[in-house]
Formats: C-alpha cells, structure tokens, sequence
C-alpha cells in the first residue's frame, strides 16, 4: 500500500466497497438456494422394518432384495426358479390372486419388422392381482425379477422387484383400491424383454391396457428419478407431481433417454394399449450389471424413493378415473424444492419467443440507457460463444487425459467414485467462465456480456422448442428471468438494492432451473459425456453474470494503478478454480484405484467350433487390457461373425486368439420331417441343446438356401429380408433364430426355404455362463473383474448341419 490514492480513483475503489455486502447477500442467497435443490434430490431416510403397516418400509423391502439377490439368475436357471417360487409365496401369502404366466415370447418390438432374425424366450411371470371395488381400468406395477448372467441383480432389478412386493402388502393390508391394480413380476427382461412383450401381447390382463408403472435401477444409489413417460403425457405427469412423495422428474430426461441404447420392459408396453410413467435409480453405475450389484451394494434411500414413489403412485391411480388419461399433449416438467413444476408443452415456443423478445427489449434499452454500444452488444453476444464452446472441450480433453493415465475407465460407464472427477470438470467450467469473464468485461463491458449470455439461452430455448421440446425450459426460463430482471432494473431506474435483487432472483431461477440438470448429467451420460454436464454449467454460469459481477473487483470502473490491481485480483477466482481442477482430478486419480472391492472391468469369452476342433478366445474390449492380452489377441474382426453369428454383429469390431479345444457337445439338429412343393423346401427340425445351456441359435446359410417363412415354437416368426445369393458370398448368413432359456428338451423350428443348393446348411450354436474348467482359462486376479456385459464369460459351442 506505498502508493498514495488521487481522489477520483479513491472513490472508485469505494463503490465495490460498497457493493460487497450486496454481493455477498446475493451470493448467499444463490448458494443457499442451490443447497436447497440438492436437498431436494436426496434421498429420503429409509423406513425401519417396524414402520405402520401403510407405509412403505426400505428395511422391510430389502429383506426380499437378499432373498431375490442371493446369486445370479438368468432366465431359465435353477436360480431363477427359486427366485420365483419367493416371489409367488409372498404375493400368494397377501392372499391375492397369483399365477404364473408360462410361455413363449418373442423379443418386444419385434414384429414390427426388424430384419433377418428373431429372438425369443420361454418365460415365466409372475401376475398378482389385487381386484378393485370398482374398476376404470388396471394399473400394473412392473419390475423384472430375472438377472444378467454376470451378477446377481441387487439392485437391477431386485431392487425393483422388492419394492413391489412391499407395495403389494402395503395396499392388501389397506382399503380396496377402486381400480384393479396388477402386480406384473417379468421374466427375461435381460435378454429380450421376452416377458413384458408376453405379458403385453398376450396375457388376459394385460386387454384394454392401462396404466404401468416400471421400476428400474441402472446403479446403486442417487435419486429415483421418472424419465420415461408414454406420448401425451400431461394428465400422467400430473398425478405423478401430485401422488409421488419425491417427485423427481423432468421432460428432458425422457429426450435424453431416447438418444442413450437402453431399454427396459416399459418399452414392450409401450407397443401396446398402455400408458406410463418408467423410474430407475442411476448413479453408483460402476456395478451396473457386474458381480458387484449385490443386496449389499444397494443404497437403502434409493430403495425407499422407490417404494415411496411406486406406493404413491399405485393409491392415486388406483382411485383415479383410469378412463381419461391420455390428454392431447405433452407437459414440459422439472423438479423444484419441494414439488414439480409442470406447464403444458404448447406453451413451450410460445415461451421461448417471448424469451427471445424480452432479451432483444434488454438489449435495445441497453443502447437507449448508454450502458453499452450496439457495437458492443454484437461483440458481447460473440464472445460469449467461446465459453459455451472451450467448456465442453475442455471436459472432454481432461477426461480423455485421465483415461491415457487410467485406461480401465473405457470399459466403466462410470468410475466407481466419480465424485471428485465431477467436481473436477464442475471447477473447470468455472475456471473457463471466470477467465473469459475477466478478459472479455474489459473489453466490452458487463452489461453487453450479460446480454450475450442471455442471448444465447433464448435462442437455444427456440431451438430446443423446435427440435427438444421437454429441454427447451432449461433455456428458456433463466433467458425469461435474466431479461426481465434486467429490463426492471433499467426501465424502472431502480436504485438501492433493488437492482440486486432483481438479478440475484433471475439468478435464483437459473439455479433452480438448471442445477438439477447439471447434477442428474453426470449420472445419466457418465464421465465421458462430462462436457454435456458442463455444458449446462456454463450456461448456469452465463445465465448468472450480473451476479458474477458483483463479485468482480473492477465493478467499479476503475482506472489506471488501482485498476491494475483489481485486475490482478480479478484473475484471482479464476486461476483457483483451474488450479482446482487439477486438484481435484488427481484426488480423483489417487481414491479411485482399482482393487479387490473395485476391480478393472475385463471382458472374454470362448467360442469352440465342433466342426473343425478350433476355438477362440474372444474380447469386446476397446484395447485389451493386461489380463486379457494374456490371451495373446489378434485383431480379427469378421471371423467372430463368419463362424458365430450368434456372438457378434457383423460390424462389431473384436479381439480374437486360438484358445485350446474343450470336450463340448454342440446343440444337435434333428429332422422331423422334410417335405418339398412347387419349389419350396420344408424343413421341421428340433434344436436340442446337449448341456445345460442359457440360448440356443440357429442360422440359416443363405448360400445355400433363401428363407420364406419360419415358425419357432408354433410362432410365426417375421423373416425380414433375406440376402440374395451374391449378398450370401460376403455375409453368410440369412434368418438366425436365437432363442433364450430353451427347455431341455429343445424347441421345434419350421423353415420353408428356396433352395440355393442340394443340402441347406444350418448353424447351431449355444452358450452357457463362466469359463471355469475351459482348458487354458486362468482365473482372475483380485483387481480385475468382469465387464458389465450380457456375453462376459459365455461360452458358446457351435456346429454346422448340411440338411
Ligand atoms: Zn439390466
């Protein structure tokens, strides 16, 4: 402080003086309703096991989760039939109406018309029915009790299943509902969603639809959030804000959703009379379908959430007039402390220009005002593209270091303490925001940058009104806000604090807007879309400038030496949020270490041609990892697909390696009959698997013969369109047939066929679970475990039939 201060740079100095109790109030004000939305997306304290009989008890639940979740159960397994048998005492115990619906189903979807295959499975639900005093329609609660063949389903989706049953016995011990409501425990939701497409297509209840209420897990832990929701989808959102105690929900998960390659039963209703609303829980999915996804890995509030939810939900439509339920439109909704916000969806563009106008009305007053050039407002909107674009990259570039140092995150759709590289990504859209804030205001001003901010959220909210209308509020709303506030402030020349006030609310609105978004993010798309999560960090940022300002040391306009001082202290928040990124991603590096509790995800199988005594070793790994390169892999990508189509798709690029011969039988191929008329081939045979086993395929050569029709199990089956004889030379094989869970004694298949040539070649494959006992195999050491993959450890046996 040696430098004496003139007057006028004195007086500078003392408005930021000023200024700091109301920066700091806003800043307060905006933290405290930041903290409020976290809250709001917690999780509820899960219910002890001698909660009232009413109420939905975690504790109670995850006593069934242990049972359901001892081991792994495919569909079609011993296991699996034990599960069953639990399922069917506890609902038949509440004494309500219980069978179990035994069949086969082909996969949903289906018969829509994919082309060249079928897949089916023989499936087991369990259908319980607590019978309304007066029914409007059915409302079927619905979770799959069947698991992957890698892991024993805790949570995807013992979690689920549990939870029903404790909803079942929650409302058996209260009043009868008015409505029929149908407990549907599905089968072979892993492998095809065989058993919601039978139960759909099929079962008597399932006639003249109704309302379905799917739970989900795709982790261990986080909020149970609703992010599916069947077309025109107001009414249902409706009862969803007012029946569920935790209503987490928003119309931008239900865009997200349908661009991520998961699907769950609810996709199998969906092709049928029924309406909906789909939840899972999501976050901790470093488990998602591994060994790891035990009882014991599962987050007991999640569980509550869902049971909470589903109990809510099940007594509001079983009373509801189940008759009306679809309305006209979608809503717009998002969770806010306390409740849902939910609006109808025609007023999303109607909105979205009415944001854009009052930005525009902002910017011209602006000018009118003299608080910034047309000039600069042009050059304010420009520059503020650079953090909306540097934010996202730099994500994706910190990941992508990250991964160089750690290269097991590949096969991980999320590390299994993701927290800090959140933080990390979360600090570092904060560093780009505060840079480029420090270096732009100087040059254009605050208020051209404020209005560039908003600027760009109302022309994204237009264009997500256009294109993404359940995500345009996040856009839209703070734009509204921020150009409302300001053109109060300016308009009404409001002096003291109301200025503040009137951008600390706009900034309110931001936070509340869009913080659960930034937080649901991470979760949803995993570390490696990180840049989407900060992406809408940034945009929480720019939607927020004014209060960023306050902040900033040369609020004032100061000039010269003092000037050059808050220049230096304006750099400050910047360079310790980038330094906190670097720190933050290296605590990341040093607590999530693979280990024995967290292993590197590896993936292999085995793949044994009976014909020729050869087999491979197969990988789906990006690289091979050290353990599976033990393997000695080559790449090769066409030979999984020429030999065992059943295995990999024709463009999935694998690793391969000659593994030793094992002494298994193929699947037989057994005639049954053999007939040809007016040029076409007939062939009924019975594919009969050798071991047990949890598919069976056949595929047909289409060298050797065209496909015309074909029946698995007495079901008509679509052919699509077969390859002609010059597609046949570089692709092999026409229909292939795959069918889960197949009864020891095989399934009948009828294929009509015009012949290509003197016999039609028929490959059979099948494949069981675990390589223990394959000669050559090794176990795993500690640290390395099996990838969350529906053919990890499969072993397959194939053969060919000349017919
Ligand atoms: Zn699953």
């Amino acid at each position: 402080m040696g430098v004496p201060l003139t007057r006028p740079a004195d007086r500078a100095l003392a408005r930021p003086r000023r200024r700091l109790p109301a920066a700091v109030a806003a800043l307060a004000a905006l933290l405290a309703v930041g903290a409020g939305v976290l809250v709001g997306l917690a999780t509820p304290a899960p219910r002890p096991a001698d909660a009232p009989a009413d109420r939905f008890s975690a504790e109670r639940a995850y006593r069934h989760v242990k049972v359901i979740a001892a081991r792994p159960h495919v569909a079609g397994s011993a296991a699996n039939d034990q599960v069953r048998e639990h399922l069917v005492g506890v609902l038949r115990g509440l004494g309500l109406e219980t069978e179990v619906q035994d069949t086969v189903a082909p996969e949903a979807g289906q018969l829509s018309g994919a082309a060249g295959g079928a897949t089916l499975a023989r499936v087991r639900n369990v259908v319980a029915r607590l019978p309304g005093t007066a029914s409007t329609g059915r409302v079927f609660l619905v979770a799959h009790y069947d698991s992957v063949q890698s892991g024993p389903g805790g949570n995807d989706d013992g979690a689920g299943t549990a939870s029903i049953l404790e909803v079942a016995r929650a409302l058996a011990a209260g009043p009868r509902p008015r409505n029929d409501i149908v407990f549907v425990l599905t089968d072979a939701e892993e492998a095809c969603l065989c058993g919601a497409s039978a139960f759909a297509a099929g079962h008597p209840l399932a006639a003249g639809g109704g309302v379905v209420l799917n739970l989900e897990a795709r982790g261990s832990t986080g909020p149970v959030i609703m992010f599916e929701t069947s077309r025109n989808n107001a009414k249902l959102v409706d009862v969803f804000g007012r029946a569920a105690p935790h209503p987490v929900g928003t119309s931008f998960a239900v865009e997200i959703y349908r661009a991520l390659p998961n699907d769950t039963d609810f996709t199998a209703f969906l092709d049928h009379d029924f309406v909906g609303l789909n939840s899972a829980y999501i976050d901790g999915a470093a488990v998602y379908h591994t060994p790891l996804d035990t009882p014991a890995a599962l987050d007991r509030g999640s569980l509550q959430m869902h049971g909470d939810n589903a109990l809510g939900l099940a007594r509001e439509f079983g009373r509801t007039d189940l008759s009306d339920l679809r309305s006209g439109h979608d809503a717009t909704y998002f969770p806010v402390p306390g409740g849902l916000i939910r609006y109808p969806g025609w007023l999303t563009l109607p909105l979205a220009l009415a944001a854009l106008l009052a930005v525009g009305a902002l910017g011209w007053l602006l000018v009118r005002r003299g608080r910034a050039t047309a000039g600069r407002l042009a050059a304010g909107f420009g520059l503020s593209l650079v953090p909306i674009v540097v934010a996202p990259l730099g994500a994706w570039l910190l990941w992508a270091a990250i991964t160089a140092i750690r290269p097991g995150y590949a096969g991980l759709l999320d590390p299994y303490r993701p927290v800090w590289y959140r933080l990390a990504v979360l600090a570092l859209a904060a560093a780009v925001l505060l840079t480029w804030y420090a270096l732009a205001r100087r040059r254009v001003g605050p208020a051209a940058l404020a209005f560039g901010g908003l600027a760009w959220l109302a022309l994204l909210g237009v264009l997500l009104a256009a294109e993404v209308p359940g995500g345009a509020y996040l856009a839209t709303l703070p734009a509204l806000a921020g150009a409302l506030a300001g053109l109060a402030a300016l308009a009404t020349r409001l002096d003291g604090p109301w200025p503040v006030v009137a951008v600390t609310l706009a900034g309110a609105v931001a936070v509340v807007v869009l913080l659960p978004s930034v937080v649901l993010l991470f979760p949803a798309l995993g570390m490696a879309m990180g840049g989407v999560a900060a992406l809408f960090a940034v945009l929480l940022g720019l939607a927020a400038l004014p209060v960023v300002d306050l902040l900033h040391p040369q609020a004032g306009g100061q000039r010269g030496l003092v000037a050059l001082r808050a220049r230096r202290l304006g750099a400050l928040p910047a360079t310790a949020t980038a330094l906190a990124a670097v720190v933050l991603a290296g605590v990341g590096l040093a607590v999530d270490r693979f280990d024995a509790a967290h292993p590197v995800p590896s993936h292999l199988m085995y793949a044994l041609d009976t014909d020729t005594g050869e087999a491979e070793w197969i990988s789906h790994e990006d690289h091979p990892q050290p353990w599976t390169a033990g393997y000695a892999f080559g790449h090769s990508p066409e030979s999984v697909w020429w030999f065992f189509p059943a295995v990999g798709g024709a463009d999935e690029s694998v690793w391969t390696a000659p593994a030793p011969a094992a002494d298994l039988p193929a699947p037989a191929v057994e005639v049954l009959s053999d007939t040809t008329a007016a040029g076409e081939r007939t062939l009924r045979v019975r594919l009969v698997p050798q071991r047990s086993v949890r598919l069976v395929s056949l595929h047909v050569d289409a060298a050797t013969a065209e496909v015309k029709r074909a029946e698995v199990a007495g079901r008509a089956v679509p052919v699509g369109k077969q390859p002609t004889a010059d597609e046949a030379l570089s692709h092999r094989w026409g229909l292939g047939i795959v069918f889960h869970a197949p009864p020891p004694e095989g399934i009948e298949i009828t294929l009509t066929v015009v012949p290509r040539a003197e016999r039609v070649s028929l490959r059979a494959m099948d494949a069981s679970d675990g390589l223990d006992g394959i000669p050559g195999f090794r176990p795993r050491p500690a640290a390395v475990g099996v990838a969350g993959s529906h053919t990890s450890d499969l072993l397959a046996v194939a053969r060919t039939y000349p017919i």
